[in-house]
């Protein structure tokens, strides 16, 4: 069977190494030495500062929503967001009481698009005040964060990406997650970087960075004493032990997965419609999303893959703005136009070349 990802396992002595530490301090969660070193060692890694580790990436928004303020209000408040993206985007919004307000993605970076945003917050009277944009930099892809800074600014908004997808890629050189107010990671077992469960908030400010610390661990003050209204959302010493593991191996990692992606690329060039990376964009090669002319032509190339034991995945599907039952004049027509016809396929480093070379022929074959 080829899976569409597969958890990337350390070398089990090395993780091992790890454990007796762990065992001879006895100290297994609340802010310990490896989540400590894993920490610095991520910021060093990524090109960031501000950098606090969750226990996931759905925690992660949440606890960025209420450091930088657009939560826990008394307010109905909402945010804009993307209708393209797995749902812990948008489930995250909503569990911390902001309504998600979809606009429209760019028709080929998938993206929320700044120009649609503009247009609705100029146009629209909402029911719900706005605070925020909530983009997610989907695939790896970067949005206009440009575009969206200043719209931000214009509009007096807090900007939160979600870059879940986003470990690693370069904008202009320099990591993508430090753009906006705050950037959230996720480092779950199928993400490509990982922690078993696990997640991060990178912050421009480092109150916002303080205060999100203090949240993650009940409220409590450094000081001793409850100062704000917290919640647990603390990573433990086992979690960042297999970070710290993958993180020796995080560059061949990215390798493979940039030759499998390149074999992709070449392989199925002319056949299928591929992702439009932005210009200033390196990305991590972390997905390989493909679009098929119809919804039908997808299935039947599903089927057929299934069938010689391949799985891909159709993410993300469906556009999160049928989910949530706006109406049908509201309909967001790129997000669903790709939702429908949009597959990831198999992309994990210990995939041969040889189960690559099948996918690729596999998908011609039914294509022609
Ligand atoms: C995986 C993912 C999340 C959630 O992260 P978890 O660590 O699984 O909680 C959020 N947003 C996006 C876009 C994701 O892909």
């Amino acid at each position: 069977m080829i899976p569409v990802t597969k958890p990337y396992l350390p070398k089990r002595e090395k993780l091992s190494h790890y454990i007796d530490g762990i065992y001879q301090r006895s100290w297994l969660t609340n802010q310990g030495p490896l989540v400590e070193e894993l920490t610095r060692r991520l910021e060093d890694y990524l090109g960031l500062d501000n950098l606090l580790l969750v226990a996931n990436g759905t925690l992660a928004l949440q606890i960025a929503y209420q450091a930088v303020e657009i939560a826990g209000g008394q307010e109905r408040v909402a945010a804009i967001t993307t209708p393209f993206s797995f749902i812990a985007t948008t489930s995250s919004l909503r569990w911390e009481n902001i309504e998600p307000t979809y606009v429209d993605i760019e028709p080929r970076g998938w993206c929320l698009d700044p120009l649609r945003v503009e247009e609705a917050l100029g146009q629209r009277t909402f029911n719900r005040h706005i605070l925020a944009l909530v983009p997610v930099h989907v695939f790896g892809n970067a949005c206009d964060v440009d575009a969206l800074a200043a719209i931000a600014e214009r509009y007096g908004l807090k900007l939160i990406y979600d870059g879940a997808h986003a470990f690693g890629v370069k904008y202009r050189g320099t990591s993508l997650l430090r753009y906006g107010d705050a950037s959230t990671l996720s480092f779950h077992a199928t993400k490509l970087f990982h922690t078993i469960e696990g997640g991060a908030i990178t912050f421009r400010r480092k109150e916002h960075l303080e205060r999100a610390r203090r949240m993650i661990n009940f409220g409590s003050s450094p000081a001793g004493g409850v100062e704000a209204l917290g919640i647990n959302a603390k990573m433990n010493e086992f979690q960042a032990a297999m970070g710290l593991c993958i993180l020796d191996d995080i560059d061949e990692i990215m390798e493979r997965r940039a030759e499998i992606w390149n074999r992709y690329r070449s392989g199925l060039q002319g056949v299928v419609e591929f992702q439009e990376i932005n210009k200033e964009c390196e990305i991590n090669c972390s997905y390989f999303p493909v679009v098929f002319e119809s919804e039908r032509m997808l299935i039947s190339v599903k089927s057929e893959l299934e069938e010689a034991g391949m799985c891909p995945r159709r993410y993300f599907y469906p556009s999160l703005d049928i989910l949530s039952g706006v109406p049908p004049h509201d309909a967001k027509a790129n997000s669903r136009a790709v939702s429908e016809r949009v597959l990831c396929l198999p992309i994990y480093p210990d995939m041969t070349t040889e189960d690559v070379r099948a996918v690729i022929d596999n998908i011609c074959r039914v294509m022609k």
